[in-house]
């Protein structure tokens, strides 16, 4: 999970400050030397954990904490607006264009994820009711066009090529020519990147900027390469000047040094964050949000937002009328399970919850593909009033839809177990929300 090392360390170190009533200088100094290395074991680079302490210590060991009714709680709120600030401060977005089309120019080595990143922006884009067109100029790596082309057909989006022969800038003139004819108010250009960096890359790019001039010059680099990913950035910054970083592969990230760097180090921002390899998994980047998972507390927002996007909203109300009145079957129980797996893997769900982000036991509560497409035979070996009225499935029932859907008498017991179980769990739910019980964001 996303910073999961990090995560852990710091949510420790500030749940022995949270429970003080005071602070002295010392207990600030130890928390800070705890940070400190949590930091720098995240990969994150020395000069800038060096500059975030300082800060902190600044504000922690000032008045302003020591009178303040929570200390503890005071400097995580510290840290919480460092860490933001660290990242950018408020979410940088991509520049539109008043005069379209819009040219954004992707940029990076190879295995960074540029051509997916590629894909998974412009399937963003077309989710805001805008009409990109990709385009594939990276003529260098074996299978990028086709790839490209690949992805453009799944997510119904128009991909210009000229095969491999033409060079990048002419693809790159050409394109935006066929987007002014097509009314394509954003060209995404999949450049060729190399596996390192190195002068002809660096002409190449440059060409293309120079003739194309993009309105956004965007570099993909993979998180999990840390410090690496931080020079990359730096260097190519420095040759063509960035508008910003996408940062992919941050799912698979528990470190984060690099999402903890680029800003500090290069000046760049990070605009989106790449979270799996699913053509909808590219969240924008939002510094506070990504601040609250570290510390663990929470990124409702995001969580509300994804939801919006991947959930039927009207399935959603109705589903959560017969929750109410306690008509909630089978089937809606398979339905639900769908809503459920299209918001993501639960383990990156349950970490955008207050207080969740730790949970060990994740591992346990991970849904996977073949289970769903097991209880899904399960549910529709039965008949429509077994669905209906599970109460009635008794012994001989059970036999029938175990042979029935090739599974095993325990494993059918085993779903209609797990669905009493989350009857009563939604019953429980609908009696809190009856009696009005919040949870607050801090643990
Ligand atoms: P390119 O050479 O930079 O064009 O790289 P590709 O787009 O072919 O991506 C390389 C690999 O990284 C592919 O297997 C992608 O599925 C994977 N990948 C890209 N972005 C992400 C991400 O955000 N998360 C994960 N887990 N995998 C990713």
């Amino acid at each position: 999970m996303v910073f999961e090392g990090l995560a852990d360390k710091l949510q420790q170190t500030f749940k022995k400050l949270r429970g003080r009533g005071k602070l002295s200088e010392a207990d600030v100094n130890e928390a800070m030397r705890e940070v400190r290395m949590a930091l720098l074991e995240a990969d994150v680079n020395f000069k800038v954990v060096k500059d975030f302490i300082s800060r902190i210590k600044e504000r922690a060991v000032g008045q302003e904490v020591m009178e303040s009714l929570t200390p503890g709680q005071y400097v995580v709120k510290i840290v919480n607006d460092e860490l933001t600030n660290l990242m950018g401060g408020t979410q940088s977005r991509i520049t539109i264009s008043s005069k379209p089309p819009t040219v954004v120019m992707l940029v990076g080595l190879q295995g960074a994820g540029k051509t997916t990143t590629a894909g998974k922006l412009a399937h963003y884009l077309k989710k805001q009711n805008k009409r990109p067109l990709l385009v594939a100029a990276d003529i260098y790596r074996p299978a990028a066009i086709k790839q490209l082309e690949v992805l453009g057909e799944q997510l119904e989006i128009p991909v210009f090529s000229l095969g491999d022969r033409e060079n990048p800038v002419t693809i790159a003139q050409k394109a935006i020519q066929r987007a002014l004819a097509y009314a394509n108010d954003i060209v995404i250009i999949d450049t060729a990147g190399r596996l390192h960096i190195n002068e002809e890359l660096m002409q190449e790019l440059k060409s293309v900027k120079q003739a194309v001039k993009p309105h956004e010059i965007l570099l993909v680099v993979d998180s999990m390469t840390g410090q690496d990913a931080v020079t990359v950035a730096e260097n190519f910054n420095q040759q063509l000047g960035l508008d910003g970083v996408i940062l992919t592969k941050l799912d698979g990230d528990a470190r984060g040094g690099a999402a903890l760097s680029i800003k500090a180090v290069t000046g760049c921002p990070i605009k989106f964050a790449g979270m799996g390899e699913k053509l909808d998994a590219l969240e924008p980047f939002h510094p506070d949000r990504m601040a609250s998972r570290i510390l663990g507390m929470g990124d409702v927002l995001s969580l509300i937002e994804k939801a919006q996007t991947a959930i039927d909203l009207e399935k959603a109300q109705e589903m959560e009328k017969k929750f109410r009145k306690e008509e909630f079957t089978l089937d809606d129980f398979l339905d639900q399970m769908e809503q459920v797996r299209k918001l993501g893997p639960l383990d990156q769900i349950l970490g955008m919850l207050p207080g969740m982000g730790n949970l060990k036991k994740l591992q346990d509560v991970k849904i996977d593909e073949k289970e769903i497409k097991r209880i899904e035979a399960i549910i529709r070996s039965m008949t429509k009033k077994e669905r209906k009225d599970p109460a009635i499935i008794n012994g001989s029932r059970r036999k029938r839809i175990a042979l029935g859907s090739g599974t095993r008498v325990q494993e059918v017991n085993k779903l209609l177990k797990q669905f009493t179980e989350a009857r009563k769990m939604m019953k429980k739910l609908q009696e809190m929300k009856k009696s009005g019980k919040k949870n607050s964001g801090f643990r």
